[in-house]
């Protein structure tokens, strides 16, 4: 895992970051290390200058393209969830968007894969993370529903925009062991956040809570 560099980035808002952190925790984020990295993230960059007053607001805030930076409690809880599993070290991670989720994910694992299906924000997301010296991330301009381009195996993988039903690429791409966190109703307002582990051929349903994400949409942009 990196430690992310904070030069040149301005600490103006670390006091508005352990607020945000502290409401995280009376919500119910119990994992110290989960904290820790959103303590030490400056959520302010991965938005538009024009609303970056409003980065450390417990919210979803657009990034362009009808795309949204997911509110940081949903990242918080999608980190601690697959933090449960101790043996979680190489992370898939679909809808990359701001970039957001995928620098907390490479302060805690060793090694992440983000697939982002609209090229902008992928080219943006990705200057943003080498700029910040997280340098463990390797990316994919593509679409999610058919997974990581080659033949790899992961013990953890996170969606962060919505399907109507679980894609089955994604489940052949969980190791024996491995865990999935997707939200699943698509374009309903609601949808429910599923945890899905996979023990050889078994492939076991959790059913958690309710969130709101983006669509998960086929094809590129
Ligand atoms: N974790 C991101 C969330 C961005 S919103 C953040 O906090 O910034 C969800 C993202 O998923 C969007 O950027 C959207 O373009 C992307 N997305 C939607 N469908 C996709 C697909 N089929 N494959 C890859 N990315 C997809």
């Amino acid at each position: 895992m990196n430690k992310i560099n904070l030069q040149g980035i301005g600490m103006t808002s670390q006091r508005t970051r352990s607020r945000l952190v502290e409401r995280l925790s009376e919500e119910g984020i119990q994992n110290q290390d989960v904290l820790n990295v959103i303590a030490s993230t400056p959520r302010h960059v991965f938005v538009d200058e024009a609303i970056s007053h409003r980065a450390y607001e417990d919210t979803a805030l657009p990034i362009g393209l009808g795309q949204t930076i997911s509110q940081p409690f949903i990242v918080a809880r999608m980190t601690e969830l697959l933090l449960q599993f101790p043996t979680i070290n190489k992370v898939l991670e679909i809808g990359t968007g701001s970039g957001y989720q995928t620098a907390v994910l490479a302060q805690m694992f060793d090694e992440i894969y983000s697939i982002e299906r609209i090229q902008a924000l992928q080219q943006k997301a990705k200057r943003l993370l080498r700029q910040l010296g997280l340098t463990n991330v390797k990316y994919h301009y593509g679409d999610g529903f058919a997974g990581w381009p080659t033949d790899e195996k992961f013990d953890g993988i996170i969606v962060t925009a919505a399907p109507d039903v679980v894609p089955q690429a994604l489940l052949e791409q969980l190791a024996d062991g491995g865990v999935l966190i997707i939200p699943v109703g698509g374009q309903h307002d609601v949808q429910t956040l599923q945890m899905i582990q996979r023990q050889g051929d078994d492939f076991e349903y959790h059913s958690l809570e309710k969130v709101r994400f983006v669509p998960l949409v086929a094809g590129t942009l």
